[in-house]
């Protein structure tokens, strides 16, 4: 889209949210000279800076409310991605019939002759994402990750020089309203129930992503997961070159082959399992499908040469923080940090990936998943659940016929003594709570920053 199709000459657009997407876009779309009126909800100390950053700018602010009459009468309104679709203001401007863009909707607008390659999926966004970036900086290719993974994508459009390629992570509420979506290539990482608290069915949360195809032609590139019925389902009938990475399947593009322990892609070995630094083989899933979708983007990045960078550069990405980061070892005990695991498929993964006995902290704000699916991974590798916050009656009803349950309540000190009596040397202590963490922490980055002072406090 051309910036200059935004809104008809004159009118305004409102911005709603101001956490930093909501702030990114005022800013890039005031630059650009649009009228521009941002509202936020919150009016704590940190919406105030932003209030007061913004109307320097000589944008026009709002903070504690929404002006409905406002909203209504805009001839776009922008959302960010912490913003449901059903939140009051985006629902009204729905029924006033304004048309409403994602944030990222508005950036890509100004980005034109940037390469994308966009990545969704319920689990292993950010990872994908990241490594993907890192993959195409070790082509020494200019490259950044952006979207849901931090960086607005705003931000990269307000700069003065573009880079050459952006590696995007898109929520599924982002890909709700961003219609011109068109990746170079798209991954479609997973799917499984996830926000079944913002979402009132799996297959809203589902139509949601599938929205990453949704301009989808016979040029069109796509990594899939080739080991998940429900993305096979959804890319059956989608146009263009799909390509599946598989952790079992040899005829996949990008496999794992368990004999040789070799990563496998594009017909030839990359590289071997114990070089990829980061825990549990749902990280092969995330280096087979970045290596994979960097690969397939540009036919350059398939020479031997570029397929020694991509190897190089796998070998010395390490775990972000959150997503099964090892705290350390105190006692003989193994503390690890997957605050990020919020939805049951992501700690089933990490209970997967664990290689001792563990001691699990499973707890938080329930979002309305049973987590019996748990049940056969909790046979095999824990011998305690410590369930805690909102969730933990639903927990310990689901998981007591399983495994040794015991319930606490919403105090996280009390969790981590708890944990700490109850984990042996040889042992390790788990935070991968599959909950939100809403009920007892601003955010899961609280959570696992708690999580790491108390694990090394008493050490
Ligand atoms: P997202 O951005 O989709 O939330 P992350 O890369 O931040 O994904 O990882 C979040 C959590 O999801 C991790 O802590 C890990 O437990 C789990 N996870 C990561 N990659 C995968 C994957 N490919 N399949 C299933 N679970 C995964």
């Amino acid at each position: 889209m051309n910036p200059r199709e935004l809104v008809p000459p004159g009118s305004e657009i409102a911005v709603i949210g101001l956490a930093r997407s909501g702030r990114a876009v005022a800013t890039l779309l005031k630059k650009h000279g649009y009228n521009v009126y941002a509202s936020d909800l919150a009016s704590s100390p940190e919406t105030g800076r932003t209030a007061e950053q913004l109307r320097a700018l000589g944008i026009s602010v709002e903070i504690g409310r929404h002006e409905f009459e406002r909203i209504a009468r805009a001839g776009l309104v922008v959302t960010s991605p912490g913003v449901p679709p059903s939140a009051p203001p985006l629902a009204f401007a729905r029924e006033m019939r304004v048309r409403i863009a994602s944030e990222v909707e508005v950036a890509l607008a100004f980005l034109a002759g940037a390469r994308l390659i966009a990545v969704t999926g319920t689990n292993g966004k950010t990872t994908t994402t990241a490594l993907i970036a890192h993959l195409l900086r070790g082509l020494d290719t200019e490259a950044v990750e952006a979207g849901n993974i931090g960086t607005p994508l705003s931000e990269i459009a307000d700069r003065e020089r573009h880079p050459k390629w952006i590696s995007l992570e898109m929520s599924s509420f982002q890909l709700h309203d961003t219609p011109s979506l068109k990746p170079d290539v798209g991954v479609l990482t997973n799917l499984s129930p996830d926000h079944l608290d913002r979402y009132p069915t799996v297959a809203e949360y589902y139509a949601d992503k599938a929205r990453l195809f949704a301009n989808a032609n016979g040029d069109s590139a796509w990594v899939v997961n080739g080991d998940d019925r429900s993305v096979e389902r959804m890319v059956r009938d989608v146009a263009g070159h799909k390509y599946a990475f598989s952790l079992t399947d040899a005829e996949a593009p990008a496999h794992f082959d368990e004999r040789s322990n070799q990563l496998v892609i594009l017909g030839a070995p990359l590289l071997d399992r114990r070089d990829l630094p980061l825990l549990g083989s749902h990280n092969i899933a995330n280096a087979l499908a970045a290596a994979l979708a960097v690969m397939v983007a540009d036919r350059s990045h398939q020479t031997p040469q570029a397929r020694k960078g991509i190897a190089a550069a796998l070998r010395t990405f390490r775990s972000l923080p959150h997503r099964l980061e090892l705290v350390g070892e105190f006692g003989g005990v193994q503390w690890i940090n997957d605050s990020k695991a919020t939805n049951v498929s992501s700690t089933a993964v990490a209970i997967d990936g664990m290689e001792r006995p563990t001691v699990l902290l499973l707890g938080g704000r329930h979002k309305g998943e049973a987590y019996t699916p748990l049940a056969e991974g909790l046979k095999r590798k824990v011998k305690r659940v410590i369930a805690y916050g909102e969730a933990a009656p639903i927990i310990a009803t689901d998981l007591r016929p399983v495994v040794d349950v015991v319930r606490l309540g919403s105090d996280f000190d009390e969790v981590m003594r708890a944990a700490r009596a109850a984990a042996r040397p040889g042992e390790a202590v788990l935070l991968s709570p599959a909950c939100s963490s809403y009920d007892m922490f601003t955010n899961y980055e609280e959570r696992g920053e708690r999580f790491r002072a108390l694990a090394a406090r008493e050490a």
